[in-house]
């Protein structure tokens, strides 16, 4: 943290007040509330580059990468003047009705420009829930427009994430671990399993695998009937589920049956996209598919703005705005096309571009991962998932039966805890640690975070004994 001031004088007693505060009036998301109760938040004061430091003045290496959004790395100054200059210029405009901006017109010509195949259209959101919400809109509307008002059902998947409105957290597939807590929708929507080979059914080999889940897609639109759904909504990796990837081939042939059966294809692309899987689109150019709809948020601003996009197909373009007909999309957020955070995906996607961390990510992704499977000799950790920089480590109580641990156990807080104390943050996730830092991280950082690890992973097991 060369180029920030040190400001860890600030502890003490301001923190300790602000630790109090935090849990008398700041409801966090995720955090259980016995354990906000008890031990508070990590406050966390500052960032630069893949670095964070607490109020304490404790550093970490942020293998999280917020979540998974620093992209281009933290304080960078060209981003700290792009968004003041643009907040200068225009703070605020909206683009309802006929209301643009130069900054909105700019990022969806650019959007237009990196996304795969005819997805020339742009519909600027506030973050990744939004740009999903809106892209289950879109489609509703199109079926409409083509006069097929009951083609309108969505098929997921489970363990799948796609936000936390009510109707993305009812896409996502998540729901079953906590159903009394929660309501869900569940008109309209089915799940299809999820793609994780690691937890296919003993025997079955990956060839097998694959054609078992392309089938059961196929099925479930017959069982539904393709005169009624509507469209597929898939991450190319799924994300908070556990990193997984799916069989090689997977996303092509479900997008196959897509095409046989009239069916939409939404790539959920709010992680994978913006260089996560060294690119700036995943689906095309790692998945050798065109989808409909893509959305993405997240890497977009690399964090520093919040901002989301639905970016969608000159084929739907021309069936919704079909000349004469007299329609408008009456859908649209206070902060659509906000110019401050059009302006700050802007300068992110420049640095993204003039640095060439693309290809960047590529090439240290590549080391990321063969780095990380190393840590498949201990004996707690099942399976390494990784491909570029998204990551995730499996923990087993038996490597051979690849039976977890009970959850109430919490393996994945032990070693995140433990690498927390070396001055590594993970995103714990019940029996995994996820990881997705930032693009600019070097050899070394990468070979930090696995050696962090496996003295976390091996204190760990001692601690259990
Ligand atoms: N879609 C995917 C694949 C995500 O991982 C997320 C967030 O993690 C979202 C959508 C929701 O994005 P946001 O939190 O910006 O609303």
């Amino acid at each position: 943290m060369s180029n920030i001031p040190d400001v860890s004088h600030f502890s003490s007693l301001d923190n300790k007040r602000l630790i109090e505060s935090d849990k008398a009036h700041y409801m966090h998301g995720y955090h259980a509330f016995d354990e906000h109760r008890q031990h508070g938040s990590l406050n966390i004061t500052q960032g630069d580059d893949a670095y964070i430091r607490d109020a304490q003045g404790q550093q970490y290496l942020d293998a999280v990468g917020g979540m998974w959004c620093t992209n281009i790395g933290l304080a960078r100054e060209e981003m700290a003047q792009a968004i003041a200059e643009q907040t200068r210029q225009l703070a605020y405009s909206n683009s309802f009705c006929d209301m643009a901006n130069d900054r909105a017109i700019q990022l969806s010509e650019k959007l237009a420009e990196l996304a795969p195949g005819d997805l020339d259209r742009v519909f600027l959101t506030t973050g990744g829930s939004t740009a999903v919400d809106t892209a289950i809109r879109l489609v509703h509307y199109y079926q409409n427009c083509r006069g097929k008002h009951e083609k309108k059902q969505i098929i997921t998947r489970i363990n799948a994430y796609h936000g936390s409105t009510y109707l993305t957290m009812s896409l996502g597939g998540k729901q079953a671990d906590r159903p009394e807590e929660f309501d869900f929708l569940t008109d309209g929507i089915h799940h299809l399993s999820c793609p994780n080979f690691y937890r296919a059914p003993e025997g079955v080999n990956e060839a097998e695998f694959l054609e078992g889940l392309v089938a059961e897609f196929e099925n479930k639109i017959l069982e539904i009937g393709p005169e009624r759904v509507g469209a597929f909504l898939a991450e190319p990796i799924m994300g908070s589920g556990g990193v997984i990837i799916p069989p090689a081939g997977y996303h092509r042939r479900m997008w196959e049956v897509c095409q046989r059966h009239d069916v939409l294809y939404i790539s959920d692309e709010v992680v994978t996209s913006f260089g996560r899987l060294g690119h700036f689109f995943a689906s095309e150019a790692e998945f050798d598919i065109q989808p409909d709809i893509i959305t993405t948020a997240k890497g977009l601003t690399s964090g520093y703005q919040p901002l989301g996009a639905c970016i969608f197909s000159e084929r739907i373009w021309e069936v919704i705005a079909e000349p004469g007909a007299g329609r408008c999309f009456s859908h649209g957020f206070t902060y659509s096309g906000h110019p401050v955070a059009c302006a700050a995906a802007l300068k992110n996607i420049e640095i993204l571009e003039r640095e060439a961390l693309l290809p960047r990510a590529r090439e240290v992704g590549r080391y990321f991962e063969q780095r990380l499977r190393t840590l498949e000799d201990l004996p707690i950790v099942g399976e390494v998932r990784a491909r570029c920089f998204m990551a995730c480590v499996e923990f087993v109580a038996d490597k051979t039966t690849r039976t977890l641990f009970p959850e109430a156990l919490n393996i994945g807080e032990w070693v995140h805890l433990r690498a927390q104390k070396r001055g590594l943050l993970v995103r714990p996730i019940v029996h995994l640690n996820v990881m997705s830092p930032a693009l600019t991280l070097t050899h070394e950082q990468v070979d930090f975070v696995v050696d962090v690890l496996r003295e976390s992973i091996l204190e760990t097991l001692e601690d259990l004994r």
